[in-house]
């Protein structure tokens, strides 16, 4: 059997390698038109700050020690050309010599990738202007700031490689402008749990835009280069382009392969395209979404990788299937680490799902013991039944694991109340006795037992001036002052069961707390006491979160219901 694959980075080289493992006579070509294969595309942001300075160490794989290793024939800079699927054969640009061969299969593999969605915009041929995809992208980035030692930088999205980026440039002395289309960073995050990152990126000294985008890119002497936005105009030396990727999946349609609206390869759950001959694997294929089941491109690493290996498995005969992908990411912007699993408020609202959501504020680990600091974390449920839809936590320590249990639960179809017993490792060092995901779980399962009900930082505004709701801020006196809404009251919570002639019970009792427990543990009280009531979500914190961010963005007159809160 001979099986030619294209692509010879994450899928493709995880595709050869399986298929030698599991057959040690099949004849395996490996077409890659760069000069590096397997190579850790993840890490290219840090050798441009300079954290990876070793260039040996982005290159995992070179193509002889592959070969050596897995006895695949591998040819770089040979690119594609053609796939003739009637003859079962592809054709190859040897990109050195020029010559041009056409190679047979019995099996082909596609991991093409994706490239860089790059607006064509007045200007953007300027060479001031990069995109990150491969090795050599990184090289001309690092490249051209050691040469022209630009001492500012415009990143076009803020995305992951665009957050990445800026951590990298502020690292290498440039100041750095994020532009994003939308109003918040990191799109897998809703707005609520982005606006930490922002607050923090500010404080970082990164700027950010929100709302706008680029029209057209303007040389200015030898030196700079103007960006008109659609609302302002700046001014950089350096542009990253980094709005996203769309599949390299143009042989595909020239053979004739099933294609989805976004040019992303359609395959089965073996990965099979629409010609039983061809496989797909990688960024360039749509994917299951593992809890909506709708076809959705995830252009991300792990996946890859496992797709590699099952099309292999499907080539040599055992019948593996790729069941989904819920886009399990995550992201380190400075000391801060940011990660989301599953869906966020837009995508199951897009999937029609009847769905709730909780925030705590827990401890990273026991907080006596030193260097604990507060995981910011959101889940989504389904109503109803509690089943998992999806995660998002930032902080500054334990977010990856708490993100990894919370998507391991979601890939096992786990509801909210399975988190209440779920057994995590212990110690003081690493985690609390009560995990923040068992008190996720505590926190789910008190609002669908209806312990507890809650209302949302969005809520605030009309409540506030709702004349049949009256406002309690249980936090202590000192947190009070520091910043509170005007209409509330101040009845720290050991005084709450002295205070409750301040209470109308005629009206509903809305109760704020700093991060959501002092306020559950008052509603307990009130509630059965016999008073109607309600907490704040998240907490002030959250709230004042997102109130600081409409502050920053200079958009308080945005619609999202709610004020700034008054000191
Ligand atoms: P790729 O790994 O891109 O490989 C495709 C290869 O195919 C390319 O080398 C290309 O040259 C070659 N090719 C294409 N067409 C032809 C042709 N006709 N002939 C010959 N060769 C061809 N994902 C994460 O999960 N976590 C991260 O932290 C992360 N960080 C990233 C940082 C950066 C800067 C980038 C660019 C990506 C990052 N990703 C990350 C995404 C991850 O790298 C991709 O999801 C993954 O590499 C996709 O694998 P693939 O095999 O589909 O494509």
């Amino acid at each position: 059997m001979k099986v030619v694959i294209i692509g010879g980075v994450a899928g493709g080289a995880s595709a050869a390698a399986r298929l030698r493992r599991l057959d040690e006579q099949a004849k395996i070509v490996l077409f890659e038109r760069g000069e590096y294969i397997s190579y850790a595309n993840c890490g290219l942001p840090y050798y441009v700050g300079g954290e990876i300075s070793d260039k040996k160490a982005l290159t995992l794989q070179t193509p002889e020690s592959f070969k050596s290793r897995f006895r695949v024939d591998v040819r770089i800079r040979q690119e594609v050309i053609a796939i003739k699927a009637e003859e079962k054969r592809v054709t190859v640009k040897n990109l050195s010599s020029g010559m041009i061969y056409d190679e047979p299969y019995d099996k082909l593999i596609l991991s093409p990738g994706a490239e860089p969605s790059v607006p064509d915009l007045p200007g953007i041929d300027d060479p001031r202007i990069f995109t990150l995809r491969t090795i050599p992208d990184t090289y001309a980035i690092r490249n051209f700031i050691e040469e022209k030692k630009p001492a500012s930088a415009v990143i076009i999205g803020g995305g992951y490689i665009g957050l990445e980026m800026a951590e990298n440039f502020v690292a290498a002395g440039l100041s750095v402008t994020i532009v994003q289309r939308s109003d918040h960073l990191i799109p897998s995050l809703d707005y609520d749990m982005a606006c930490g990152v922002h607050h923090y990126l500010r404080q970082k000294g990164v700027k950010l835009i929100f709302d706008d985008t680029p029209l057209a890119f303007r040389p200015q002497g030898d030196e700079n280069l103007e960006i008109q936005l659609k609302k302002q105009i700046l001014t950089a030396q350096l542009v990253l382009i980094s709005t996203g990727v769309r599949p390299d999946s143009g042989l595909a349609r020239g053979a004739g392969l099933r294609l989805n609206f976004r040019g992303g390869i359609v395959t089965d759950r073996h990965l099979q395209t629409s010609n039983p001959d061809i496989y797909a694997v990688g960024d360039a294929v749509e994917v299951r979404h593992f809890i909506t089941g709708q076809p959705v491109m995830i252009a991300l690493a792990g996946p890859a990788n496992k797709q590699g290996r099952i099309a292999a498995d499907n080539i040599c005969g055992i019948p593996s299937v790729f069941n989904g992908s819920q886009g399990s990411s995550v992201l380190k912007i400075f000391e801060m680490t940011a990660a989301a699993t599953g869906l966020n408020e837009k995508t199951a609202q897009a999937a029609g799902l009847d769905f709730g959501k909780a925030y705590t504020w827990s401890a990273s680990h026991a907080s006596y013991y030193p260097g604990a600091s507060n995981i910011s974390l959101k889940v989504l449920f389904e109503k109803g039944t509690g089943r998992l839809l999806g995660a998002q936590a930032t902080g500054f320590d334990g977010v990856d694991k708490r993100l990894d249990v919370l998507a391991t639960a979601i890939r096992a179809g786990m509801t909210a109340y399975e988190l209440t017993d779920l057994e995590l490792c212990y110690a003081p060092p690493f985690s609390s006795a009560k995990d923040p995901v068992n008190m996720m779980g505590y926190v789910i399962e008190n609002l669908l037992t209806g312990k507890v009900e809650q209302f949302y930082w969005h809520d605030l505004d009309f409540l506030s001036s709702d004349p049949r709701v009256q406002i309690i801020d249980v936090r202590s006196e000192r947190e009070f002052a520091a910043g509170h809404l005007e209409e509330a009251i101040n009845i720290p919570l050991p005084q709450l069961r002295m205070s409750l002639d301040k209470l109308d019970a005629a009206k509903r009792i809305c109760v704020i707390c700093e991060s959501g427990l002092r306020s559950y543990i008052a509603c307990r009280i009130l509630s059965q006491k016999g008073y109607d009531c309600a907490h704040l979500a998240g907490g002030w914190r959250l709230y004042a979160a997102v109130m600081q961010e409409q502050l920053c963005a200079g958009d308080a007159g945005r619609p999202r219901g709610s004020r700034l809160p008054r000191d």
